[in-house]
């Protein structure tokens, strides 16, 4: 017999729990790995149950998107952390600055300039990852493997960013785990702690190669709106 989870909060449960099979299999404390509940094309409505569980980080990938109904979910949960997780364009930084706690997705010297200058201005010290664009596909963002030591090293030395870890999206037609494991290894020699890697079909294999952050979003709230 199967159980289907009908809403997200029996979702978010159910993978919260193989998110703890998953780390203790590799032997890691489940505490380490932080779920980000991507919540984007979804409306308030359907957020409110899940904040109410207590759910706290929450991804979103369109500024815009998230401004409509990011503020008044904060003001009512102050607790939460917001996590942008999707392309950051130059002229958006203050946006971002102002309504993200965390940015997953510096990928460019221009862009982490911008957001050191946004983040000075707004007197908020943000946590950001640099995004890995393992596959070197064209259409997707991300820093080449081969530029990453120094964009990362030009985020700290001359920007003076919190570089909390990196991020990779893998190309949807590749084996994840072998991206995972490159993206462990890239941050292992450039020092950085955290990884952002694992979405809703590959979340347990990137906990088992390293994990510190993953990005689920169907898995939780179901297909999304379009
Ligand atoms: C949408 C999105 C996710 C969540 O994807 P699911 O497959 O629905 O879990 C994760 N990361 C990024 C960058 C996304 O844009």
């Amino acid at each position: 017999m199967t159980v289907e989870a009908t809403t997200a909060e029996d979702r978010l449960a159910h993978v919260t729990a193989k998110m703890t099979a998953a780390a203790k299999d590799a032997a890691r404390d489940p505490a380490e790995v932080t779920l980000i509940a991507v919540s984007k094309t979804h409306n308030a409505a359907t957020i409110e149950p899940v904040l109410a569980t207590g759910q706290r980080h929450f991804g979103e990938n369109r500024i815009q998107e998230a401004q409509g109904k990011w503020p008044a979910l904060k003001a009512a949960w102050p607790d939460v952390t917001l996590h942008l997780i999707g392309s950051l364009q130059t002229n958006k930084t203050a946006d971002a600055v102002a309504l993200f706690d965390v940015i997953h997705t510096v990928d460019r010297p221009k862009l982490a300039q911008r957001l050191a200058a946004e983040m000075a201005k707004a007197g908020r010290t943000l946590p950001c990852f640099v995004q890995v664009n393992t596959g070197k596909e064209p259409q997707k963002g991300g820093v080449l493997p081969e530029d990453t030591a120094a964009l990362v090293a030009a985020c700290r030395d001359q920007h003076g960013l919190d570089i909390a870890g990196l991020t990779c999206i893998p190309p949807v037609e590749d084996e994840p785990a072998p991206h995972f494991a490159f993206l462990a290894k890239l941050a292992a020699d450039v020092a950085v702690p955290g990884l952002s890697m694992g979405m809703s079909g590959d979340f347990e294999t990137a906990i088992r190669l390293g994990a510190t952050h993953v990005r689920v979003g169907t898995a939780i709230f179901g297909p999304r709106n379009t």
